[in-house]
């Protein structure tokens, strides 16, 4: 697929996304760059685009099988996928099982410690803002969502967290946290968007005992563990093993 066929609607740090012949269908491209510490680190990888593009559908695809609405059409090409055309809500909705990351910068909360109900943390997504958590009491604030948008996030969020802890139970991988972005199609719909992908997830090798040879996801290149393309692969061959 050129993407010179194609105009241009909006550009992120690992995808593009393109106006399609049909108005409510976008056509989303992977990129091989990856970033981290907002923009600070940056580098390409080959075959991120692809391997995030296929790992992204196969999760969409399972939602869609366990009733989760999600963006996701098809898969048009290695790196191209077919979308809804939605309004993204400008939130990154976290879910955390196990502590880690700027959760135990900012509490007490030892990495690696299991939490006794998942978290939801909402951000609000704005990179010259570098993405703050939210209060409750700012996002009614902010008036980014009604109160009951607000509630179908947090439990799609949950019913997405249940979902995809058991079918990485099943392939003997950890779900430790993930980000999800929402949003909302021409028909008012709440879709699951963006990706899931190990970009956007924290996954650990169940077998694996030592803090850093467990990490299979984008940790690897935010902490210059090398193997980053292994560990993705790893993770695209066991979600392939779990059907
Ligand atoms: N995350 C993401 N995009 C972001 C920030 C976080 O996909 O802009 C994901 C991250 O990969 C992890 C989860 O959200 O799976 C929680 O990240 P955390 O808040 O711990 O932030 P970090 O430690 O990555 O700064």
């Amino acid at each position: 697929m050129a993407s010179s066929e194609a105009s241009l609607l909006y550009e992120g740090k690992a995808k593009r996304v393109f106006k399609t012949k049909i108005p409510d269908q976008v056509l989303v491209h992977f990129k091989n760059d990856v970033t981290a510490f907002n923009s600070k680190k940056h580098a390409e990888l080959k075959f991120k685009g692809s391997l995030n593009c296929q790992i992204s559908a196969f999760i969409f695809k399972f939602l869609e099988e366990n009733d989760i609405p999600t963006h996701f059409l098809n898969i048009q090409d290695d790196c191209w996928m077919l979308a809804q055309k939605v309004d993204v809500i400008p939130l990154e909705i976290v879910v955390r099982n196990i502590a880690t990351g700027s959760l135990c910068k900012e509490t007490p909360l030892k990495s690696g410690e299991e939490l006794p109900k998942p978290l939801i943390d909402l951000y609000y997504k704005d990179d010259a803002l570098d993405d703050p958590l939210l209060t409750d009491a700012r996002l009614d604030l902010l008036g980014l969502v009604s109160s009951s948008q607000k509630m179908e996030i947090k439990s799609v969020a949950l019913k997405v967290n249940s979902c995809l802890k058991d079918l990485f139970k099943k392939i003997d991988l950890l779900l430790v946290d993930f980000k999800l972005e929402m949003g909302l199609n021409r028909k008012g719909q709440l879709l699951v968007a963006d990706e899931i992908s190990p970009d956007t997830c924290r996954i650990w090798d169940i077998n694996v005992q030592n803090q850093d040879d467990r990490i299979l996801d984008k940790d690897r290149f935010r902490k210059d563990l090398g193997g980053v393309m292994d560990a993705y692969s790893e993770v695209w061959r066991r979600l392939n093993k779990s059907i």
